[in-house]
């Protein structure tokens, strides 16, 4: 595995949480009685004092949200499990169903329980005779279109086995009717992977069925998840909980759903694409008008209307919480203004006449009144959260101290349609920064700082060595002041990663923080932290998973640029060759070169005196990328041809990394031995397994 061609694990971050979680330690059936984690604390008198004040100034009594969540409910099936193919749990809704038992928990904030609750929502909806929806089976919703003859799916989820039960829940209560089409809003794999479960490929290829997508979409579907894909998987850990159990001390929510499904993603490629700001589409007798909308909520989205039943499909676009511009698992930060304006033409072409507004996360909203405030509000936030983090941003506030200083403007603030349940205000108005002037905050000491293993020795000594910082960390805690002993404990932890005690505090401090948040991504990242540093990273199956479907759409280029990522620099010093790689089945020529201990790679040139030439069918090669077969045996059986020197094969594998997932975030949370790149200085001496320096 170490130094093959393959891919590793970059591509599949929802197959990854699942098998990772069936290794764990905790059950994810709990009872509600105790916290899952022997060394967990109950909410302190501070964040119950927190949970109070929540609960009597935000507006409870407003219950449209859940008139709006129970409207046109069908049916839900007997079952709350999906199991997935491979034998697995791909779906579990009972785990959460400790929420519906109403009761308050102070150890999840009260906006934050509301938006959990809403989520409850499981099985079949009418949106509007001829619009149904199948809430609760995966992150998303699947939609289908009553179409002349059959239905037209929007956004089949990200796993084929939840897909699959969706449609057999809809023709089972309404009757059996074949999927005509498929549309795929936008590029974000809960939105596409499970398209599998509802239409057969071939039926696509004949063109019978017609799967329609954003121009750009394929690029787009694989490239997010390639070049930072191992970090962004790690990350997961974070943002999704992937450690905790659901239990009210742990995973409770993920803003648009409950969570991610865990089982087969596949993808088709669609066979028609809307290219036009503003297209016209007629399937099997649904009128439908595409509003493109790139570089919003995804790099390529799109909204529809349905004139005909003046439904609008808001995507993801607008869905029951302000979205994430910067999502804590690590993604390009997103444009905040263009989201809004985006908002805004829709709204002025077609939401003054819709009667329903429905999409692919949270619950339908009804009546043009209520549409037109809905969008006015989301415009407004993104808008404002733009305009107004650059109008303190061009006073000198810097992205070191905006989150401290935007606020949402109070007319905003109690209407529980624009919460910052999924992006969090204080993140996005992070990420707004980053997106217009970068990281750095233009003083001088924050240019190149020390890293945290450098510097936290020489804070722990000026003050006074870890009894006093653990004293002075615990009188702070005891009085609340939770970011305070966090800010000096993390110091401490750095400078002595092996200190329990210092860890368990800092543990303690995150949880409390984490209770109190109103994100689930951020709540998430602070129980997950509190997790690691209590118990460390656990140990567990890493599967390489990638989708053959996912494979087979990248660009040769993409996986040429990856593995220039995976290259050690150091490794490849002063090697230097040419190869040209020939895929004879797509026609396509490229030419790869290590110079400078870096490879590049450019499409239709070749070297005259190449090193070594390559001629290979991309179908096989699929495969070495997969790792389901090395170049080598390819080779050898005669499937890859090869003119010069092979050898030169060899040498490539040698300066490649296969990048771990199980990677440090925390100090002191895995075994310096086990750690593929070891970060901190003062242990060098300790044995690393790969590239360590
Ligand atoms: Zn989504």
């Amino acid at each position: 595995m170490q130094n093959n061609l393959s891919l590793g694990n970059s591509v599949l971050y929802s197959v990854l949480i699942a098998l990772f979680t069936t290794t764990l330690t905790f059950g994810q059936n709990l009872n509600t009685d105790g916290h899952f984690d022997p060394k967990g604390k109950e909410p302190s008198e501070f964040t119950v004092a927190k949970w109070e004040e929540l609960k009597n100034t935000m507006p409870f009594e407003d219950k449209q949200d859940f008139e709006e969540q129970k409207k046109g409910f069908i049916a839900a099936p007997e079952y709350r499990e999906i199991m997935a193919d491979a034998g697995h749990v791909a779906w579990n809704m009972g785990k959460y169903d400790f929420l519906l038992k109403g009761k308050d928990f102070q150890s999840i904030n009260p906006s934050l329980q509301r938006q959990a609750i809403l989520n409850m929502n499981y099985g079949l909806y009418e949106v509007i005779p001829g619009i149904y929806q199948v809430r609760g089976f995966d992150l998303a919703n699947i939609t289908f279109i009553k179409s002349n003859t059959g239905w037209i799916v929007f956004d089949p989820l990200t796993a084929e086995e939840t897909s699959r039960a969706a449609l057999e829940l809809i023709n089972e209560q309404l009757g059996e009717r074949p999927v005509v089409a498929v549309v795929y809003s936008h590029s974000h794999g809960d939105h596409w992977g499970g398209v599998r479960g509802v239409v057969d490929e071939e039926d696509v290829k004949s063109g019978k069925v017609k799967i329609v997508a954003p121009e750009g979409f394929m690029k787009h579907a694989i490239s997010e998840m390639v070049h930072a894909g191992n970090a962004m998987n790690r990350r997961m850990f974070l943002q999704y909980g992937v450690l905790l159990p659901a239990s009210p001390y742990g995973h409770v929510d993920q803003s648009i759903g409950k969570n991610t499904a865990a089982g087969n993603l596949g993808l088709i490629a669609p066979n028609i694409l809307i290219k036009e700001d503003i297209e016209e589409l007629s399937i099997d007798g649904v009128k439908m008008i595409f509003q493109n909308v790139p570089d919003t909520e995804a790099p390529v989205e799109m909204n529809t209307y349905f004139p005909d039943m003046k439904a609008f499909w808001a995507s993801e676009n607008i869905t029951g919480t302000i979205h994430n511009i910067y999502t804590l698992r690590g993604a390009m930060v997103r444009d905040a203004l263009n989201w809004s304006k985006q908002i805004n033409m829709a709204l002025h072409l077609f939401g003054q006449e819709a009667e329903v507004m429905f999409a692919s996360h949270s619950w339908p909203r009804w009546g043009n009144e209520r549409i037109q405030k809905v969008m006015k509000g989301q415009r407004d936030t993104y808008a404002n959260l733009n305009n107004g983090v650059l109008h303190l941003v061009n006073q000198g506030v810097t992205i070191n101290e905006i989150q401290n200083e935007y606020k949402v403007p109070e007319s905003l603030q109690n209407e529980w349609y624009v919460r910052s349940y999924h992006g969090d205000v204080k993140n996005n108005s992070r990420g707004v920064v980053n997106r217009y002037l970068g990281h750095w905050d233009g003083n001088p000491a924050n240019l190149i700082p020390l890293s945290p293993y450098e510097s936290a020795p020489l804070y722990v000594e000026m003050m006074g060595g870890s009894a006093s910082i653990l004293k002075k960390g615990q009188e702070l805690y005891n009085k609340g002041k939770y970011l305070y002993t966090i800010e000096i404990l993390n110091k401490l932890v750095y400078g002595e990663p092996g200190n329990q005690d210092a860890k368990d505090l800092l543990a303690d401090s995150y949880e409390q923080m984490g209770y109190q948040q109103e994100s689930p991504s951020v709540r998430n990242a602070f129980l997950a932290g509190a997790f690691e540093l209590r118990n460390g990273v656990p140990e567990g199956e890493i599967p390489n998973t990638n989708s053959p479907d996912l494979v087979k759409a990248m660009t040769t280029g993409l996986w040429l640029d990856f593995l220039g990522i995976r290259l050690d620099s150091k490794k490849a010093a002063g090697m230097e060759f040419t190869i040209n790689l020939i895929t004879p089945d797509n026609g396509e020529k490229y030419l790869v070169e290590l110079s400078n201990a870096t490879l590049s790679n450019i499409e239709g040139f070749q070297d005259g005196n190449a090193d070594l030439t390559i001629t290979i069918n991309r179908s096989d090669l699929d495969l070495v990328m997969m790792g389901v077969k090395t170049l080598d045996e390819m080779i050898s059986s005669g499937v890859a041809k090869t003119e010069g020197d092979t050898g030169i094969i060899e040498k490539l594998k040698s300066t490649l990394v296969q990048f771990d997932v199980r990677f440090e975030i925390l100090p002191g949370t895995i075994p310096v031995e086990k750690q593929q790149y070891n970060k901190n200085p003062f242990q060098q001496e300790m044995p690393a397994v790969i590239g360590a320096d």
